[in-house]
């Protein structure tokens, strides 16, 4: 059954010689999994091709954005179309206004939008504004939550319960940690003694309203709620990062799910059907102090790209036709049921969460609800488990802590043959 894999080991000996790592993103380079990379020549629907010739059903999805699978015609073609007219102005184009007009339609907190490149210029842009907006200082987020990489958000819990951040990277300076207070996610008692000590102080409360970065931990009854009365009695802005849950979970978004609703949402992967997009919105009070309206800077010269920005039209709407969330659920449920029943005939301690098409099975039998028990799940088995799942022509996020992503593309048919794929893998632990 072992596939050959010369041409990707190749490949990636030689752009480890001109990128850093070989790879432009970190988790591309399968460190995690004890491997080299696979190189993709395509995709479509639910199938990507390695450079060896090996085909897999594919549950990375670009790590979320793809729910309408690889090289949906329809997205293509509009990709196409637009970029026969020229790829960039950087002077508005009536498409940026379209999309800015569905999304203040579909999701309940955003009367405005912005958009940007990444997610990880909306979640920086949307604390900029809740700075400026609450004129404090200081940032609440959750442990294992990953919110892109900006100074503010690559901290770490300092030790104790609510006490100030430590950096998580070199180069991010200490005193930005002292900014960024951590607690554990699903602990809403941490969050309000955080709040008891710097309430005043805090600007805002960011947090993945499904946590898809440590595996994926949905939020407990009364967490997400009680963070909104957390925020509001204290006066600081609860902004949910929607960056991998938007259009995912939900067309409302995990906000329209979860009947909770933030003063800023951040947005990014599926909004951009697999092109470079990133947004921020919100009340509109909060919105008009972004520049030119008002005095918060805030810019981009690729910002709302006419080829990223008809790429996520075309998916939006496609995604807005009846049956598609209902499909994914029922996807979703098959295949979390599958796994459970193979591991229960495998002896193979797991615990399964799942949200819609974000599914992921940790090597623990106990319950997972942060990142300090999602950290008991065995990563070396699940190293094993990856490359087993590789060789059967299955190719899952190459890391423990990251969730699978479902597709409209994936037929019952993929979800049979992964299940059984699963079960073999299971059996050869
Ligand atoms: N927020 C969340 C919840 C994410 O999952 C990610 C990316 N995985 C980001 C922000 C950062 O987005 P980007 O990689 O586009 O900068």
């Amino acid at each position: 059954m072992s596939q050959k894999h010369e041409r990707s080991e190749a490949y990636f000996l030689e752009a480890q010689k001109y990128i850093p790592g070989g790879v432009n993103s970190p988790v591309r380079a399968f460190k995690n999994v004890d491997r080299s990379p696979i190189y993709i020549e395509r995709g479509k629907g639910s199938r990507v091709y390695d450079a060896d010739g090996n085909e897999y059903i594919d549950y990375i999805g670009s790590w979320g954005p793809l729910i309408l699978g690889h090289a949906h015609s329809a997205v293509t073609a509009a990709v196409q179309a637009t970029a026969e007219r020229g790829t960039s102005f950087g002077l508005p184009t009536t498409e940026e206004t379209a999309i800015a007009k569905l999304v203040t339609e579909v999701v309940p907190s955003i009367d405005v939008v912005r958009m940007v490149n990444s997610g990880t210029e909306a979640t920086m842009s949307a604390l900029r504004l809740a700075r400026a907006y609450t004129k404090r200082n200081k940032i609440l987020k959750f442990e294992g939550c990953y919110h892109g990489h900006s100074d503010s958000l690559l901290i770490k819990a300092g030790s104790g319960v609510a006490t100030l951040g430590l950096p998580d990277s070199p180069g991010v300076l200490e005193s930005t940690g002292q900014h960024t207070l951590t607690v554990p996610y699903n602990d809403l008692d941490s969050a309000r003694v955080a709040f008891q000590k710097f309430g005043h102080d805090i600007a805002a409360v960011i947090v993945e309203p499904v946590a898809g970065n440590m595996g994926v931990v949905p939020p407990n009854p009364d967490f997400l709620e009680g963070l909104r009365r957390l925020t509001s009695h204290y006066g600081g802005l609860l902004i949910f990062d929607e960056v991998m849950t938007g259009f995912r979970v939900d067309y409302h978004c995990a906000q329209g799910k979860f009947g909770v609703i933030p003063d800023l949402t951040t947005l990014g992967k599926v909004i951009g059907g697999g092109l470079p997009v990133g947004a921020y919105g919100g009340k509109r009070e909060i919105m008009e102090l972004i520049a030119p309206a008002g005095p918060v800077y805030q810019a981009g010269t690729l910002s709302g790209n006419p080829l990223a920005m008809a790429a996520g039209l075309v998916t939006l709407n496609e995604l807005g036709r009846d049956g598609n969330y209902e499909l994914l659920e029922e996807r979703g449920a098959r295949l979390a049921e599958g796994i459970a029943t193979n591991a229960d005939e495998a002896g193979v301690p797991y615990t399964i969460n799942r949200v819609g098409s974000m599914v992921c099975m940790f090597f623990t039998d106990e319950k997972v609800e942060s990142y300090e028990q999602a950290k008991k799940a065995d990563t070396k088995l699940f190293s094993r488990y990856f490359n087993e799942m590789l060789d059967r022509g299955i190719v899952i996020p190459p890391s423990q802590f990251e969730g699978m992503f479902i597709s409209t593309a994936h037929t019952a048919e993929d979800i049979e043959r992964t299940i059984e794929g699963n079960r073999e893998a299971l059996l050869a632990l």
